[in-house]
């Protein structure tokens, strides 16, 4: 072909969210296929683009004015047909330009155009060694082969330069002579040390496992060919779900497929990936972003040049460019973790199920707080359900609930109840270690003049601002502003300035307080900044050079550590009280994780929740372990006000610095949505439902100020294909530079 359209990645706008066509130049014909990357000029600019097709047709272009594609990155399809088939619905269900999409396929190191570093390899053998004739003048010749002879091991071009104190110059002679040959081999730059990561030998499943993955290979077999129900494996925490996965793993593999495994960011721990990589070795690529940019483009080349077949990442490893893909396992399903807050905002489960029906995969959901999306799946029998219900280490967790009211009324100030400083001094006395979980860092929560009753707040976000102890500074959680904690109120210059609420630093001093012999560590945001310290921290809880580990949710995942026998809950209340439609889920969710993180050993695990709200139906089901009974619960009420996964939202989100413009461009918005949906519910008994516009729970944050127009419904489908080629497009285009509109598909939260 002559021709070929090509999509640009680099410049996202939707007006240009179109194929440009340029010529093929005769020397890149043979490179050049549809789901290649290149490098062409638009405007000047050299960026990169994907061929979406190839013609011999210009459609009335004049050749003249066709420029030419200046370069290819790299030799192989970087989208294949079935990621493009994939970009095209995500443009569709998430109404977003298809070019956005197709770049956060593709790792950041591809598109900077990084390149790969190569070593030669020396391939030989040692008959042709014996029959070499070398003239006797080339000595470096001679003593290169010798130095071959005694060798089994690979060798490359620079081990005999180094050990032959030579240049490259006799090698090639040698290769001119026939007697070795020398290969091109790509250097990864590897994250994994191999060599580090003990074994992960395969254990024989329990009854209830065996159960479980029985039902599932029978049902991949007998729907072989056809498309699969995704399966939820609903197994409480500690009931060997990842062992679970690594036999599935290990099935997919000898039946030649490959194999995406999702984990949330937050729990790519080195003890996760080391499990994997433990069992599997080198079949394993890890992908997350505390990887370099370097990195996780090579752990990608892997996957597309067929080097691995298992996958094991956070969220933006669905998009692992496989060409055989036969199960995706998504780990800890229900985590907001895997919903990207950044356009695509996309969620990786639903692009997961796209994935999978696309190649007739399977996908396995695991959780042992299931999302009541996926559980209303179960229900309507879209989805099947399997269950672990039982611990591996048979071990009960014996909750105790906290009244912290009656603690108030009994005198006691402190942020730990009696029960707690008892329960941490018997799990100590008795060998154990603890685990205190508060979903909150710093040390208070706001600080405020006791005279006058003025919060400090951020000036970028109307939020109260955290004080931090150690760093002596006031912070704000949202923008990252920092100032210094005043001395005197800035409205009534009193000296009465007062932190209050507690944050996990606060609980660091509390513990010293009453136990200052106890060591404690601590994982939270502030801690955990600097790379390699998640890992430092983890390793040195593991070398018991800690009794008490305080954390945020940091710590409520995938922890596993058979020694902990208290768990800590400092306050249950934090997220039930954040104004959203999901805080009752969401507390239930963390509290039953962290809760999991007990018992994993000989002795039961203790949990004590501490809470204002002791009769919340979300707490009560985590002491009842009921998450079906909740569960249930929780859907009913979802039903009733109308909210997900009955029906689907948008949010529509207006938000720059001009207080007053906003206004105004959020009822602009408003208009335009609103004329699009009674077009629809004119045609509908089902209407759809347009909420606002309104000034968001977080009016102002990071100087913008902002507005939202919901729209639920039950089937928005109409709603976004007339919104794509309609309105938004222009509304959005009288948008200035600082002011952004944003459309969130299935957002997580309404705040
Ligand atoms: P989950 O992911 O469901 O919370 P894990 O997979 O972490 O549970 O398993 C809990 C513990 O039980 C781990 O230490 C794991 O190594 C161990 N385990 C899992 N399956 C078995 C088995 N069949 N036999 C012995 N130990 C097991
Ligand atoms: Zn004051
Ligand atoms: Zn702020």
């Amino acid at each position: 072909m002559k021709y070929c359209n090509v999509l640009i990645l680099d410049i996202i706008h939707s007006s240009i969210d179109r194929p440009f066509t340029y010529k093929i130049p005769e020397e890149l014909s043979h490179k050049i296929d549809i789901g290649s990357l290149v490098n062409v000029y638009f405007k000047n600019q050299k960026v990169n683009g994907i061929v979406i097709s190839l013609t011999n047709n210009l459609n009335g272009l004049d050749d003249a004015k066709v420029k030419k594609v200046s370069s290819v990155v790299i030799d192989e399809t970087v989208i294949t047909a079935e990621l493009f088939e994939l970009g095209s619905w995500m443009k569709e269900y998430y109404i977003c330009p298809l070019s956005k999409i197709l770049k956060i396929m593709l790792p950041r190191g591809l598109l900077l155009n990084y390149v790969s570093k190569y070593e030669y390899i020396v391939n030989f053998n040692y008959e042709d060694l014996r029959n070499a004739k070398i003239p006797g003048n080339a000595k470096k010749q001679k003593e290169i082969i010798e130095y071959l002879e005694g060798r089994s091991e690979e060798i490359t071009l620079e081990d005999i330069k180094y050990n032959c104190n030579c240049t490259k110059e006799p090698v090639t002679r040698l290769q001119e002579r026939g007697i070795i040959d020398l290969n091109k081999k790509v250097i990864y730059r590897n994250p994994i040390n191999y060599n580090e990561l003990p074994d992960y030998p395969v254990k024989s499943p329990t009854q209830e496992q065996k159960s479980v993955l029985e039902f599932i290979f029978r049902d991949i077999k007998e729907t072989s060919g056809k498309n699969i129900k995704p399966v939820l494996i609903y197994g409480v925490t500690g009931s060997g779900k990842t062992e679970i996965y690594l036999h599935l793993i290990e099935r997919m593999i000898r039946e030649g497929k490959e194999v995406i495994v999702l984990i949330p960011e937050i729990s790519l721990t080195p003890q996760t990936v080391s499990r994997f990589v433990g069992r599997f070795g080198r079949s394993v690529a890890v992908i997350h972003s505390r990887l370099s940019v370097g990195e996780r483009y090579d752990e990608w080349l892997k996957v597309l040049r067929g080097e691995v077949n298992i996958v094991i990442g956070a969220r933006s490893a669905v998009f692992a460019p496989f060409s055989n893909l036969g199960m995706i396992i998504i780990d800890e399903e229900h985590e907001n973790a895997y919903k990207q807050e950044e356009s695509p905002r996309y969620h990786a489960r639903e692009v997961a199920k796209k994935r999978c029906e696309l190649n007739k995969a399977s996908l396995i959901l695991g959780s042992a707080t299931p999302s009541l999306e996926s559980y209303y799946h179960v229900k309507k029998e879209d989805y099947e359900i399997t269950k672990l219900k039982k611990r591996i280490s048979d071990n009960k967790v014996n909750f105790k609930l906290v009244d912290m009211r009656k603690e108030l009324e009994g005198g006691n100030k402190s942020i730990f109840s009696r029960h707690l400083v008892k329960g941490i001094k018997e799990a100590i006395d008795d060998n154990g270690r603890v685990l205190l979980f508060l979903n909150r860092r710093g040390y208070s929560t706001f600080v405020l003049c006791r005279s006058c009753g003025y919060v400090i707040r951020c000036p970028e976000c109307e939020v109260s601002l955290t004080y931090h102890k150690k760093a002596d500074y006031l912070r704000c959680h949202y923008c990252d502003y920092v100032e210094p904690l005043m001395a005197k109120c800035p409205t009534c210059k009193s000296k009465m300035i007062k932190s209050f609420g507690a944050g996990t630093e606060r609980i660091e001093g509390e513990v010293k307080k009453y136990f200052p012999w106890l060591k404690t560590i601590r994982m939270d945001v502030d801690t955990t900044s600097r790379k390699g310290a998640h890992e430092e921290i983890l390793d040195s809880f593991k070398n018991k050079e800690a009794d008490v580990l305080i954390g945020t949710q940091m710590i409520a995942k995938g922890l596993d550590f058979p020694d902990i026998s208290l768990v800590g809950v400092v306050s249950a209340d934090t997220i039930l009280n954040i104004p959203d439609f999901r805080a009752g889920e969401k507390t239930y969710q963390l509290l039953s994780q962290v809760a999991g993180r007990g018992g994993r050993g000989e002795k039961p695990g203790k949990v004590i929740i501490q809470t204002y709200t002791p009769e919340h139906y979300s707490i009560r089901a985590v002491l009842e372990g009921d998450y079906e009974k909740f569960a249930d619960k929780e859907l009913d009420g979802r039903k009733s006000l109308g909210y997900p996964p009955y029906k689907s939202m948008i949010k529509f989100e207006i938000k720059g610095p001009s207080e007053n413009w906003i206004m105004k461009q959020g009822k602009l918005m408003f208009d335009i949505i609103e004329g699009i949906v009674s077009e629809i519910n004119k045609t509908k008994s089902e209407q759809i439902e347009i909420l606002g516009p309104y000034p968001c729970p977080f009016y102002r944050l990071r100087g913008d100020f902002r507005w939202h127009v919901i729209i639920k419904g039950s089937n928005l489908d109409d709603l976004k294909k007339r919104l794509f080629i309609n309105n938004l497009d222009e509304f959005e285009n009288k948008l200035s530079e600082s002011e952004r509109l944003i459309v969130d598909v299935d957002p997580i939260s309404l705040l």
